[in-house]
């Protein structure tokens, strides 16, 4: 007889194993500004991450690709 909780299990790190993160979701940072009078104060409401929609898996946020933008100049 199969044991279930320990298929399950494995199925999930197979998945995640195989996955080839093929759907990343990128969240930039979102900022929410707050008028305190003297100025406005801009505070981080959401955290900058990046995440594969199919398992679920935190990725490497992908730099900005610095030489290309000085390439410009
Ligand atoms: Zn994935």
């Amino acid at each position: 007889m199969i044991d279930i909780h320990d298929a399950e299990l494995d199925a999930r790190i197979t998945e995640q194993e195989l996955c080839e993160h093929k759907n990343p979701n990128y969240q930039p940072t979102e900022y929410h500004e707050t008028d305190v009078g003297i100025g406005i104060l801009t505070n981080i409401s959401i955290h900058e991450s990046y995440t594969c929609d199919d398992c679920g898996t935190e990725l490497d946020i992908p730099e900005p690709d610095w030489d290309l933008m000085r390439e410009g100049k």
